[in-house]
This record gives C-alpha cells, sequence and structure tokens, in this order.
C-alpha cells in the first residue's frame, strides 16, 4: 500500500490503475497455490479423543477430511455412531469407528485406521464440502453476501482449503448466508397471501393483492382445450366429494388444473368452483370443450359460467341406457360405431343400420344432439376424439389411496404427486425427443408432425359386419393403473372407410 500512497511515483494515469488494481489481483488469480492453515494437534485423529456432541463430531470430521485433501463416504450415520470409510476403499484402508457416551451426548472415537494409502488431489471437487459447510466457512470471510459472488465465494473457498466448490455450491452456500441475515426467501412468497390480508385489515383503503398466474400457464401454452369434469368420493370420517377439472396435453398425458372439496356434488357447487377456475381457463386461445358424464346440475352450471363452450357427453353412459333398452351385441356394438365414427357418411351408414335391424334404437339415438355425443359432428377445433370421459375417471383412480386421508394431507400428498407428475413428463419429455423418430409410435409420430389421428392411413373394413369388441366395466377399471397415459379409446378399433362401404 505504501507506493500506492506515494502518487508522487507515478508516472501517468495507467500507472496508477496498475497500481491500485493490484488489490484485487490476487483474489481473482485462480491457478496460485492454495493456502492451507497450519496443522493444528487438533487435526490429528487419535483413539479416545472426545467431542461434546454429535454435531461438533460431524462438523470435525467433515473440516478434517476437506484440510487433509480426501473424501469419506458414510457407512453409519445416526445418534448414537458413526463410521467413515474413505472414497476409495477398498483400495484404501481408512476408516473411523466413533460412538456416543452413557452420558448421551459426549461422542467418542471408538476405533479406526488412520493411515491413508490413496494419493489426496489438490485443488479437486471434494464431496465433503457441501453447501452447509462452506457456508459456515464462509460466513465470517466474507463481508458482505449480497454483493459478493458465487464465483468469488468458490475462490475464497479454494484459497482457503485448497478444494474447489462447484458454482451451485458456492451459490446455495451464498443464499444460506443472506437468509441467516435477511430470512427465509421461501417464507417471504408463503406469507405473501396473510401480508395482503393484514394491510387491508390495517388500513382498508389500501390496494394489495398477490396471485399465481403462472400455474396454469401450462394448459394454455400446452394443453388442448379439452376439458373434463368428474367428482369422486372421499372416503375419510366425514366424507364429502372432490370434484376435478382434468385436461390432457399434447401427448394425451392427464393435466390435472383443478380440485375442488365439498361436502356434496350439486348445481351450486360445481357454479362455485367453475366460476373460482373461470378467469384462469377462459385465457386459453381455443373454445374450451368439456366433457363428463351429465351429472346432475353439471350441464346447467357449466352453461351458466360457460355459455360459448361447447359440451360432450361420456358415451359409456348412454351406453348403460341403451343397452338396457335393446339388448344384444350387435346393437351395442352398432350404437358405439354411431358414436365413434369419424366421419359422417360413416356415422349415417352405422346408424341406417341399426335403423333396419331395430328402428326404435335408432330414434333413440337420434334424440340427442349430435354435437354432444357423435364423434363425427364434434367441433374440430379442439383436436381431441374422445367420447368417453375416462381420463378424469383415470385421475379418480390416480387419487384413490389418499382419498381417505384428512384434508390438509390430502392435498399435500396430491400436490406432491402432480408435481413428481409433471416433472417426470418434463424428463421424458425432453429424452424423446432426443430419441430418434423410428422408436415412436405411429401415433406420436403424426402428432409430432403436427398430423391428426383422423388423417392417419386408413383402411375399408374387410366386411360389413362391424368389427369393434364390446368394452366391458372390468376393462374401465383395469385402466388406472396406468394413470398417467389413459388410452385414446375404451379399447375398441375403427378404421375409417374411405369410401361408403355400400357403393
Ligand atoms: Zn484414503
Amino acid at each position: 500500500m505504501d507506493h500506492i500512497e506515494d502518487h508522487e511515483g507515478f508516472v501517468d494515469n495507467r500507472d496508477f490503475v496498475m497500481g491500485s488494481s493490484n488489490l484485487y489481483e490476487k483474489e481473482d488469480h485462480e491457478d496460485e497455490e492454495p493456502f492451507l492453515p497450519p496443522q493444528t494437534p487438533e487435526s490429528m485423529l487419535t483413539i479416545g479423543m472426545e467431542w461434546p456432541n454429535i454435531f461438533e463430531c460431524r462438523s470435525f470430521m467433515r473440516n478434517f477430511a476437506i484440510t487433509q485433501r480426501f473424501t469419506f463416504r458414510q457407512k453409519k450415520n445416526d445418534s448414537k455412531r458413526i463410521r467413515y470409510v474413505c472414497k476409495e476403499r477398498p483400495s484404501c484402508p481408512w476408516w473411523v469407528f466413533i460412538t456416543r457416551l452413557n452420558d448421551g451426548h459426549t461422542m467418542t472415537l471408538k476405533n479406526g485406521n488412520f493411515i491413508h494409502e490413496c494419493s489426496g488431489k489438490n485443488g479437486t471437487l471434494n464431496r465433503n464440502a457441501n453447501a452447509i459447510w462452506v457456508a459456515k466457512e464462509i460466513e465470517n470471510l466474507i463481508r458482505d453476501a449480497s454483493t459478493t459472488k458465487p464465483m468469488q465465494i468458490s475462490n475464497i473457498v479454494y484459497r482457503r482449503f485448497g478444494v474447489r466448490v462447484s458454482y451451485y455450491i458456492a451459490w446455495n452456500a451464498r443464499n444460506m448466508v443472506m437468509e441467516k441475515k435477511v430470512g427465509s426467501y421461501d417464507k417471504g412468497y408463503a406469507l405473501c397471501p396473510e401480508l395482503c390480508i393484514q394491510i387491508q385489515k390495517s388500513n382498508p383503503s389500501s390496494i394489495a393483492t398477490c396471485s399465481r398466474e403462472d400455474a396454469l400457464d401450462e394448459f394454455t401454452k400446452g394443453c388442448r382445450p379439452i376439458l373434463g369434469l368428474d367428482g369422486c368420493f372421499l372416503k375419510g370420517k366425514y366424507g364429502g366429494q372432490c370434484l376435478s377439472i382434468i385436461s390432457l396435453d399434447a401427448n394425451n398425458g392427464l393435466f390435472p388444473i383443478a380440485v375442488f372439496l365439498c361436502r356434496s356434488k350439486c348445481q351450486a357447487t360445481w357454479i362455485k368452483f367453475l366460476i373460482l377456475v373461470q378467469g384462469q381457463l377462459t385465457l386459453h386461445p381455443s373454445k374450451l370443450t368439456f366433457i363428463s358424464d351429465r351429472q346432475k346440475g353439471l350441464v346447467e352450471a357449466v352453461l351458466q359460467v360457460f355459455p360459448h363452450s361447447n359440451h360432450r357427453f361420456c358415451f359409456r353412459h348412454m351406453y348403460k341406457n341403451f343397452k338396457q333398452l335393446y339388448r344384444g351385441t350387435y346393437l351395442v356394438t352398432l350404437a358405439w360405431n354411431v358414436s365413434k365414427a369419424y366421419k359422417k357418411f360413416v356415422m349415417k351408414f352405422f346408424l341406417d343400420k341399426l335403423g333396419v335391424a331395430e328402428p326404435d334404437a335408432k330414434t333413440w339415438l337420434e334424440r340427442e344432439p349430435y354435437e354432444s355425443w357423435y364423434r363425427s359432428y364434434f367441433d374440430a377445433s379442439t383436436k381431441c376424439e374422445h367420447v368417453t370421459n375416462n381420463f378424469p375417471e383415470s385421475f379418480n383412480n390416480w387419487i384413490f389411496k389418499i382419498r381417505d386421508k384428512p384434508l390438509n394431507k390430502m392435498v399435500e400428498r396430491l400436490n406432491l404427486m402432480q408435481m413428481t407428475l409433471i416433472k417426470a413428463r418434463e424428463r421424458g419429455g425432453t429424452k424423446a425427443y432426443r430419441l430418434d423418430t423410428e422408436f415412436r409410435t405411429p401415433s406420436t409420430r403424426g402428432r409430432v408432425r403436427g398430423r391428426g389421428r383422423a388423417e392417419e392411413p386408413s383402411q375399408l373394413p374387410q366386411s360389413s359386419t362391424p368389427i369393434s369388441t364390446q368394452p366391458s366395466q372390468q376393462s374401465q377399471q383395469s385402466q388406472p393403473s396406468q394413470p398417467f397415459q389413459p388410452s385414446h379409446s375404451t379399447g375398441q378399433h375403427f378404421r375409417t372407410p374411405r369410401q361408403d362401404p355400400n357403393a
């Protein structure tokens, strides 16, 4: 510093900058030989040495490993005993065994082999140097955590202890130091709603509001505008119902939008629920299509809250009623084919066949609005061909195991399940897009190229007899064993003829 104070010695400004910048030059110099603290007697291990409690003991051992430049693995680490071995084991015989004394807190080194046969690596990453350790060590070293960058922390740790810590560990350590000073960042978010309430209470004319709108971004950006509505019973002591709105993403994966826990399923509760999510759902750029099993009050509720949306009904429920009136596999299969035909003339073809076999059955089917029941009349903007309400029912089965939990635990568990689901999908998606297209199924390839299923190559029916098989109730119920990817259809096969088979 002497030469800086003596400014007479500088020839021009550049010399001054060179002279003063060396104040920080050493700190930024990464390849410098790390400074290690002198070896104190405490840094040597001896049998019988003691620590006042397990936390002191763990902290000592971690420091010991880092300053001695080796990494240990924890073979046993509970409240009573600790057994560490060298990471290079079995080639390195180093190990220690520490146990708790009868007083219940003092830890003592019982046994061990303190000779390493591995070569400690200088300046490399040491897994023992985790964020908690870094935070503890740098807390007194850095003057102001808010202005210290993670890379600077990494350099400080390297100079002081000779270990490199990753940017991520340094970033985490910096946050820990900051949180000690300014409080928890997570809590800051959690307390925001309460803060708004308190502000409005203490000063009623204030404007204070908080909302989280990003949660449904994935619906508006990544899902088709199809929304399955369904409800299921809660199985806890006090019963109740869980109403849910479920959408499908581009890969036909379930996308839970919202659940509503209430006493009973009726028009009033559906209206209340739909009004709550109305603002978010209408952000979707396309016209919304609801699909439900025409529960009591639900149709009216949807009509009231979303008057301009489409509403489809689950054909399986219609089929149940149909089956009671008109018996026989042939009739029922024809009815399913009417519903599942992709093109209007094919639908008409099967409807006429049904009319020949049983005129009353044709009339019975025809009195329902076509655009709510028959695929060929669906609004194509939805890009979704489902004629059944299977996917919301898959959701009900997915949450089957948590439906008997107390309310708070159920919501917490559901939240966790959803996060796991979305994260797994995100990981799978990244992997799938890396894979060559030959590994994809034809339908996935079609979707990736932006083609609908209806445009896939089709074949003529082999005979005039419908080729579909009847779905059983069992197959519906067994489906939730894989709730994440509900099947396209109820297990029936239908091929769209390119020309009228009568011709
Ligand atoms: Zn070793």
